[in-house]
């Protein structure tokens, strides 16, 4: 889940008129029937540790065959036994390329004895539901599903298929079923577009609606070791030659570097829609940095702000550091691992050339980590695709749907700082947007974290939300 945040004076007085206008919310039946769903995905842990992703699957799967859906559009299927996928497919009538959309069912490891809660519980409690997975993201899953559901009782027919993935691993894991299922059963999961809910949605500020982000780009992720070796010897007739020192030197050069200022489609559009609602000195850099050539002051300016200079930059920086074996001895290895989130359209073997020259030291070597920890000291040539067109088959939808519900509320198309599934479906082909109707306050973001929960009015708008923008989507 990208960390949300949202600035903006002018949008909130907006929308405090319209936050005022209640939303239409789904009847009573839908509401028990996405409250059980969200419940039982919940109570079945999910985690890597001791978790079992293909029990949720299967009881997904049980409520889809219940509902109508055909034991031959139902698939259970994975690499193990602890970390099968359901694929679900709602017949359309073929007029076009199916939609896909993904969600993963595994969440992050929770210890009962660092929540006021049981995490693996189901708890309402004061407006909220609390729970492992409630944001992150068990509470779009049981939203898939239920509109999955709904769509089958009313006899819907949607002018192309409709596929429901719901996966393992994307916290983490070996088994990643979005990969997998591209890989192995391509033609179950190919899809004309991707809508993911695990990015995007309306953010709320105190409570109050500002926007509603959708994730149409992503960074990559990827990790470096920055290694010095040293004979060493001892400490009482020290050299100048040190292992520690030439880390901290190296160290000390990416803290003074940044990365070239780039703009792509989304990140334009981002800022263009930003510098109507922002004001004074931030409205102009926001519009300076679009001009031909940008403006340097503006991008300087900008980049004091975090999430902005990573709009604008590949970022790399410091995270572990350890060196040395005694007190009373000249360091024989300093290591740092040093995180890097790489704009789309640049490579990780890029990446570990540009830090290369940046440490600038024959004696530090810059390895690649993979996400097994294995370290390498070539890089994957792996590239976080060039964000897809910001399709009108989608947009349109949720333009319409978001005015219908959140009247006054602005799109705003952005690209994630963090990563998702998307990578995988993005460079197979498949366009992939992270849409949500879930809200939640820029000061409760709670994925990964302790006492998880989402408001209990943010779940049944969420619930209204899919529905008609599935519906918009299906029917263009
Ligand atoms: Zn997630």
């Amino acid at each position: 889940m990208n960390p949300v945040r949202l600035r903006s004076s002018l949008v909130l007085l907006l929308i405090a008129l319209a936050s005022t206008c209640s939303l239409s919310q789904p009847d009573d039946s839908t509401q028990k029937l996405s409250r059980d769903i969200f419940k039982q995905l919940i109570e079945i842990n999910t985690t890597d540790s001791v978790g079992n992703v293909t029990a949720a699957a299967e009881a997904m799967a049980a409520r889809l065959h219940a509902a109508g859906f055909p034991a031959t559009d139902i698939q259970i299927i994975g690499p193990n036994d602890r970390k099968k996928n359901l694929v679900a497919r709602l017949h359309g009538a073929g007029k076009k390329k199916p939609v896909l959309l993904i969600g993963h069912l595994d969440v992050v490891e929770a210890k009962r004895s660092d929540w006021t809660t049981n995490p693996f519980q189901f708890v309402e409690q004061n407006g909220y539901f609390y729970g492992r997975g409630t944001q992150d993201m068990k509470g779009a899953d049981a939203i898939l599903v239920t509109t999955m559901i709904r769509f089958k009782k009313e006899d819907y027919q949607p002018g192309r298929d409709i596929i429901l993935a719901l996966t393992a691993d994307e916290e983490g894991g070996k088994s990643n079923g979005v990969d997998w299922l591209v890989k192995n059963h391509r033609d179950l999961v190919d899809a004309e577009f991707v809508l993911n809910p695990d990015g995007g949605g309306v953010q709320l500020e105190n409570g109050k609606p500002v926007m509603m982000e959708m994730d149409a780009t992503e960074k990559l992720y990827s990790d470096y070791q920055l290694k010095a070796t040293n004979p060493g010897g001892h400490s009482s007739l020290p050299v100048l030659d040190n292992a520690i020192y030439h880390i901290a030197d190296a160290l000390a050069k990416l803290e003074r570097y940044r990365f070239p200022f780039e703009l792509n489609d989304v990140t334009r559009a981002y800022f263009a829609q930003m510098s109507k609602t922002e004001t004074g000195q931030k409205a102009a850099d926001m519009k300076a940095i679009s001009s031909t050539p940008p403006d340097e002051q503006a991008i300087a300016r900008l980049s004091d702000d975090p999430l902005d200079n990573s709009l604008m930059h590949t970022t790399c920086v410091a995270t572990r550091l350890d060196g040395g074996h005694a007190n009373n001895a000249l360091p024989q290895t300093a290591r740092a691992n040093v995180n890097c989130r790489i704009l789309p359209g640049h490579s990780i073997e890029e990446t570990r050339q540009t830090l290369l020259k940046i440490v600038d030291d024959s004696k530090v070597t810059v390895s690649s980590v993979g996400s097994d920890g294995e370290v390498q000291s070539e890089s994957s040539p792996r590239k976080s695709f060039p964000p897809p067109p910001l399709l009108p088959q989608v947009m349109n939808p949720l333009e319409r749907v978001t005015h219908e519900m959140w009247p006054g509320m602005p799109v705003v198309p952005a690209m994630a700082t963090g990563a998702s599934d998307g990578v995988y479906t993005s460079p197979a082909g498949m366009p992939t947007f992270g849409i949500s109707g879930l809200a939640i306050d820029v000061n409760d973001v709670r994925a990964h974290g302790k006492d998880e929960r989402l408001p209990v009015k943010s779940f049944y708008d969420g619930v209204e939300f899919y529905y008609k923008f599935l519906k918009a989507v299906a029917s263009e």
